[in-house]
């Protein structure tokens, strides 16, 4: 199922009714994998030409768009359409995408397996008694089946890398800045970003490319030209492609407990980059270990400031009640479900009198701290880092059922958004049929080298990505 696509069907208006056919195969519904939370049988380009003229493309429920709902996964926006559309999704579609529809997900991108969508559970289609990963779990499992070639999610914390590991394919979270967020429904703004999944390096390179850049609409959106991003063919004609490149191997990411079969694929990958040329270095990351508690802290505090405006007045859900405040009580306690509950009072409590030094600014303290850590690396000469990208192949469904254990599962995640640098997952092998995902980092705005390294290593494996 895994055999790459050629690019002379990615320019091929066919691939749009191939899409339709792998999407009735692997059923929408909850028969199937439940990956699409709405669909547009309609969909045709809007230019004639472009870059991904006629490739058929899904965009993860939290990214408006104009035709079809945005519901981030939830009842408190069930049907809700937006009036304009993300950035993201414009460059898409302005470069000859069709948008074939919008997937499910964890709600509100809360989650780590697609479980805590209100429309059910996310399949991972190469078992489907686990989970696809999340949050972007329908994204990441629509490429996987080979619906669409090409899907965003967002990442906050993991949402696209971890999903892309769990199906077997590749997931770009570029640096916080270098996509446009104009659209995407904020879950923790300053961790927030627009991610990329494609089944092949060059094919998330190539959608990463179209929608990253310079946007009025989104004052964070970095003034920072776009190099081309998308890596040279495979086999290139120079013997050691990544002579000069240095990647740096954090211990903190090998720790002792690491799942010894995650390791030997992490040890085969690095051993293909020394094949490549590349020099492999040992560094460390100290503060990595505060990272899952930092996070958990600084995100539900900024996602119960950005979810207050679901008061039943504005958008989405509204239940009646004879006074104001019990209509704002009853439409959050009807409309957002157990985590996204569990996060407004976690983040409610951290930003509380009394509170606020003792977690909240200590969070931002040591988010620094981390940051710095990475940059601190970068500047030794290293370019590049290899760690996995997840501590555990994908779980089935329901097996994770206590929310910390759950939270844990993006321990080689969060740093990347904490720090705001590019990271990407790749396949790297199996365990138990089930994918690995290896996980560069690379200092901010580094994308070009970064998916480069990430396109020789994929040639240099070839079928022992998925072996
Ligand atoms: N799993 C993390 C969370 O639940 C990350 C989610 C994300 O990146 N959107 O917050």
């Amino acid at each position: 199922m895994s055999e790459r696509l050629e690019e002379s069907e990615a320019l091929d208006a066919h691939t749009v009714a191939h899409a339709w056919s792998a999407y009735d195969r692997v059923k929408g519904g909850a028969d199937g994998l439940n990956a699409f939370l709405a669909i547009d049988r309609d969909a045709s380009p809007m230019v004639a030409e472009g870059p991904l003229h006629g490739v058929p493309v899904a965009v993860k429920d939290n990214l408006a768009t104009l035709t079809l709902p945005t519901t981030c996964g939830s009842r408190m926006l069930e049907g809700y359409v937006s009036p304009f559309e993300a950035t993201a999704v414009r460059r898409l579609r302005e470069a000859g995408a069709v948008l074939i529809g919008k997937t499910n997900m964890d709600e509100f991108a809360m989650g780590s397996s697609s479980e805590n969508s209100a429309y059910g559970p996310v399949r991972n289609p190469l078992d489907h008694s686990r989970v696809p990963g999340g949050s972007s779990g329908g994204s990441a499992a629509a490429v996987a089946a080979g619906i669409v070639r090409i899907a965003l999610g967002s990442e906050t914390g993991g949402s696209v890398r971890q999903p892309a590991a769990f199906c077997g394919i590749v997931g770009v979270k570029p640096t916080y800045g270098r996509v446009s967020r104009y659209g995407l429904v904020a879950y923790a703004s300053s961790l927030d970003n627009v991610g990329v999944f494609g089944r092949c390096v060059r094919d998330a390179a190539l959608g990463l490319e179209v929608i990253a850049g310079p946007d009025r609409f989104d004052a964070t959106c970095a003034d920072v030209p776009v190099p081309p991003l998308v890596p040279a063919r495979n086999g290139q004609s120079r013997h050691m492609p990544l002579t000069g490149l240095v990647i740096g191997k954090p211990r903190e990411y090998f720790p002792e407990n690491l799942d010894p079969r995650i390791a030997v694929h992490c040890e085969r990958a690095l051993a293909r980059l020394v094949e490549l040329g590349a020099e492999v270095r040992d560094v460390s990351l100290p503060s990595t270990d505060l990272a899952v508690p930092v996070y958990y802290i600084i995100a539900p505090a900024e996602a119960s400031s950005n979810l207050a405006r679901y008061d039943g007045v504005r958008y989405g859900l509204r239940a009646e009640a004879a006074d104001l405040g019990t209509m704002y009580e009853q439409t959050r306690s009807r409309g957002f479900g157990t985590e996204v509950t569990r996060r407004i009072l976690l983040g409610t409590y951290v930003l509380s009198a009394g509170y606020y030094d003792a977690y909240y600014k200590r969070a931002q303290a040591v988010r620094a701290l981390i940051a710095d850590e990475f940059t601190r690396v970068f500047a030794t000469g290293v370019h590049l880092l290899f760690t996995p990208t997840a501590p555990s192949p994908a779980f089935r469904i329901g097996e994770v059922s206590d929310p910390y254990e759950m939270y844990l599962s993006d321990i080689y995640t969060v740093t990347a958004n904490l720090a705001g640098i590019p990271a990407m997952s790749q396949p790297i092998g199996r365990v138990d049929g089930m994918p690995i995902g290896g996980q560069f980092m690379a200092p901010h705005f580094e994308e070009a080298i970064m998916l480069r390294a990430a396109a020789a290593l994929e040639g240099a494996l070839g079928a022992e990505a998925h072996q």
